[in-house]
Formats: C-alpha cells, sequence, structure tokens
C-alpha cells in the first residue's frame, strides 16, 4: 500500500519491518511480540541550576530483552520524544542482530539543548540522569549498557560510569555498565571513530559486489566518487574523512546547519570540520562556495548521498528530488518510510541504517567485552606474534645468505610484518570483517529470493529471523 502522508519515525520502522515480515513465515504473535517495544521509562527530574530548579525529561526505552544486556546510545536534543526514543529501540535490536552483537535493543534521550549549559552544569544534569536510571537497572552491565549518541559523546559517557561506579562500590564489572567510554576510563582504541569507520568498511563492502554496483548504475571505485554529506558530526566527519584521505572519494557538498557547501572539485573535510567547530557552522568557509538552503544541496547531482544527522530529512517532501543513485544511512531513520517507497520506485539503491551505522554498536560490543575481560586486546599475544615473525625474518636472511641468492627484505616491508596488530589494529580487523559479513548476508538474499527487493527489506528480514529464532529457543 503507497505510504501518502508522512508517517511518525516509530511508524516509519514499524512499516518497514512490517513489509519484511509480510515476506516471512513468522505466527502473528511472534511477529507482534518482536515489533512492539517492550517498555518506556520516563523520568523527570530536577536539577538546581543558576539559582532555581530546572525540571528535565528523560526516557529509556527497551525494545526487546530477547538478549541482555540490552543496548543503545543515549541523545541529549530538543527534539527527543517517545515516539523517537521507541523507534531508535526497535533499530537498535534489529542493527544488533543484524551484525551478531549479543544484545537486544534500548535507546535513551533527554529532551536538552546541551548547547545551552556550560560543562559543569552538563555534567550535574547527566549525574542525576544517570541516578534515575542506574537505581531502575536501567544502567547496568548485566541489563542495560548505553553508549554516545546525538549530543553526547566520551565526556558524557565518563560521568555516567563514574556514578554508576559510585552507587556500586563492589561491581567488579561496573566499568561495562556504559561503552563510548574515554580510553583512561574504561574506554576501547577505535570507539569514536567506529561509526564513520564502518560507513567506509561498508561502501568498500557494496564496491566488491559489482551486481549492486550494476543494479544502481555505479561503475569503477571509490577513488574519484562525488560524495554529498549531510551533517558533518562524529558521524559523518569520519565518514567523510576516511573515504576523502583513503579511498580517494571527492566531497563536493556538506550540509550543516547554517547551510551547505559546495565544490565539484571536492573539499579538504578536515578543513571544513576545523572551521565548523571553532566558528559554530560553515558559512565562510573557504573550501566551497556557500549555498544558504543546505536541505537543498542533497538534491543535488552526486554519486553517493550520505545522510549522517537525523532522523527524517530525506521525505516526501523532497524524495522525488534527490538524484544520488546511491544512499547509505549514516543516521538512523534519515529516510521517511514514505521517501523510501518513491525512491525504490525510482530505483535508488539504499544502504539501510541497520546495518550502515552499525559499526559504533560493533566496537561498543568489543568495548563491553573488553571491560568484562579487564584486559586490552592483544596484550598477550603482540610480542609473541612478533616474536615468531622474527623468526621467519632470520630464517629467510639466513638461507639467502648461505646460498649466497644476495635477498634483500625491504625495509618497509619488514617494518610492516614485524609488527604485531595491538588494540587498534585488531578493533578495525573486526569492524571491518562484521561489515563485510554483515552486507554478503543481506546482499545474498536480496538476490537469491524474486520477493525481496531491497537491501533494507533483506536487512530487515535477516535481523528479524534471528531474533525470532532466539525467541522461539526460549519457547516463545
Ligand atoms: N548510538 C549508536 C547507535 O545508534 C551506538 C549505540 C551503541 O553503541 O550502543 O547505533
Amino acid at each position: 500500500m503507497a505510504v501518502t502522508a508522512e508517517p511518525s519515525f516509530r511508524q516509519s520502522v514499524d512499516i518497514m519491518f512490517n513489509r519484511a515480515v509480510a515476506a516471512m513465515d513468522l505466527s502473528p504473535g511472534l511477529e507482534e511480540k518482536i515489533r512492539v517495544c517492550n517498555s518506556t521509562y520516563t523520568v523527570r527530574f530536577g536539577v538546581r541550576l543558576r539559582g532555581a530548579i530546572h525540571t528535565f525529561t528523560g526516557y529509556r526505552s527497551v525494545h526487546s530483552e530477547h538478549m541482555e544486556p540490552v543496548k543503545g546510545g543515549v541523545r541529549f536534543a530538543l527534539s527527543v520524544n517517545q515516539d523517537e526514543v521507541e523507534a531508535l529501540a526497535a533499530l537498535m535490536t534489529y542493527k544488533c542482530a543484524l551484525v551478531e552483537t549479543p544484545f537486544g535493543g534500548s535507546k535513551g534521550g533527554l529532551r536538552i539543548d546541551p548547547r545551552q549549559y556550560d560543562e559543569h552544569e552538563l555534567e550535574l544534569i547527566t549525574r542525576r540522569f544517570a541516578y534515575e536510571l542506574i537505581k531502575r537497572d536501567l544502567i547496568n552491565p548485566a541489563q542495560n549498557v548505553p553508549a554516545p549518541d546525538m549530543g553526547t559523546g566520551e565526556r558524557e559517557m565518563a560521568w555516567i560510569v563514574d556514578q554508576y561506579q559510585r552507587m556500586n562500590t563492589t561491581d567488579i564489572n561496573g566499568q561495562a555498565c556504559v561503552t563510548g567510554k574515554p580510553l583512561n576510563a574504561g574506554g576501547i582504541a577505535g570507539r569514536v571513530e567506529a561509526t564513520g569507520r564502518g560507513i567506509q568498511y561498508a561502501l568498500r563492502e557494496f564496491f566488491r559486489h559489482p551486481d549492486d554496483m550494476a543494479t544502481a548504475g555505479i561503475s569503477g571505485t571509490l577513488d574519484g566518487k562525488r560524495l554529498i554529506v549531510q551533517g558533518l558530526g562524529n558521524v559523518g566527519y569520519h565518514a567523510a574523512l576516511f573515504l576523502s584521505t583513503e579511498d580517494g572519494a571527492r566531497v563536493t557538498g556538506i550540509v550543516e546547519r547554517d547551510g551547505g557547501l559546495f565544490n565539484p572539485e571536492g573539499m579538504n573535510v578536515q578543513a571544513v570540520r576545523d572551521w565548523l567547530v571553532e566558528h559554530g557552522g560553515i558559512k565562510g568557509c573557504p573550501e566551497g562556495s556557500y549555498v544558504a538552503d543546505g536541505a537543498a544541496l542533497m538534491e543535488e547531482e552526486c554519486d553517493i548521498l550520505v545522510p549522517a544527522a537525523m532522523e527524517g530529512v530525506i521525505n516526501l517532501g523532497n524524495a522525488a528530488r534527490i538524484r544520488a543513485p546511491l544512499i547509505i544511512e549514516a543516521a538512523n531513520g534519515p529516510i521517511t518510510a514514505g521517501a523510501d517507497e518513491v525512491l525504490r520506485n525510482r530505483g535508488t539503491i539504499i544502504i539501510p541504517d541497520l546495518y550502515a551505522n552499525a559499526g559504533g554498536v560493533t566496537v561498543s560490543y568489543f568495548e563491553w567485552v573488553k571491560n568484562l575481560s579487564h584486559i586490552r586486546f592483544g596484550r598477550m599475544q603482540r610480542r609473541q606474534e612478533e616474536a615468531r615473525h622474527q623468526i621467519l625474518i632470520d630464517e629467510l636472511e639466513r638461507l639467502s645468505a648461505d646460498k649466497g641468492l644476495g635477498w634483500t627484505l625491504s625495509p618497509g616491508f619488514k617494518e610492516q610484518y614485524l609488527r604485531g596488530a595491538g588494540e587498534l589494529e585488531l578493533v578495525r580487523s573486526g569492524l571491518d570483517d562484521t561489515m563485510r559479513g554483515a552486507y554478503q548476508s543481506i546482499s545474498d538474499l536480496w538476490h537469491r529470493r524474486q520477493d525481496v527487493t531491497d537491501l533494507r527489506m533483506a536487512a530487515y528480514i535477516v535481523a528479524i529471523d534471528r531474533v525470532a529464532k532466539s525467541y522461539r529457543s526460549k519457547g516463545l
């Protein structure tokens, strides 16, 4: 049935879910059980600031507990509401299942504009919100593990873990109560860049699938491809930076709150980000020409459109004018169900959010495991690996000398081969493996079944099937 009026975010996710289950063989009861959000806790709490009590509203929504802990970020934004956290929690369930992280889905949000408060005030507010959630086990290493999302980052996660540890002084696994922490507070190398890195790995994998590229009418490699990125926050910035500096893509458009920048030759992403951090907007940045109507820039011709900010930016109002043949959803829910249908009918290929931005939760999983095992990845193996490699190099050099072959190994090779993998290398390897494997599972299904018409439908089917199996094995 055609989507003619814009649904809410939650309804949008349900429409996508329903398209997928229509092609599955689930009992109606189980279907309903998976679709519904298990619970949403709303808290209103007061904090004394600037001589007066300020009341804040926060949420923590648990979509599915088929596996525990449940996982999902905490968002600080004025737009936070129950419909939004529930939609985001549902997406977390499907995302975790798709990339095989052993978690259920959850999400939290605090209705606040973080830019209106100084650091000390934000710490008071965050700690108070965390306190409310911790005392109800809505933050807990075994039950519910938040992470950063829009408006939050390492700093907020450090406050949350400290708050948890103050309230649970004998919990030896306390550090695992939240992920996305700074390294010195139990974080993991590569978590900050993880979602952007995941976007890069997802696109690289797409470009290893010639049939999928042909469906989008795209050929060649990422080198020289024109990218328009909407949102230069943590996700958009890292994705654009890696794709331009490591894969040769050209970032021709950047859309931010205060407008857009356009440059057909491609922009230096780091320079734009530095400008944005210094000036609070992109207007005036010499990297490209300024366009006041930033949203219109998403309609410009390009090869890949990367919506990396928030939900609903591609909707019934602009979908028909989007010209990119390939869209990768770096944000959660950037394309509404109505827009999704318009774009699908036009043959646009969409790499869906639940797969594309799963790099964040994947590395969160590694961080959680690191916290529970109380040891940094690579600590035991690194030098042993180097020693074994050294044996091989020594033997090659001895053979060459004995037989008078005159071989000399290039210093670059030796240095690279000898270096054992540290935490960052292992995290990247695990993330790359995850992104490749998950793409293959959805692309295979898309090609194998005629009735699976697109990557989103395939991703939902793979994810829902795993959640269903998990419920069935529990006897449901
Ligand atoms: N907020 C991120 C997301 O939407 C990360 C969640 C996590 O690491 O738990 O996927």
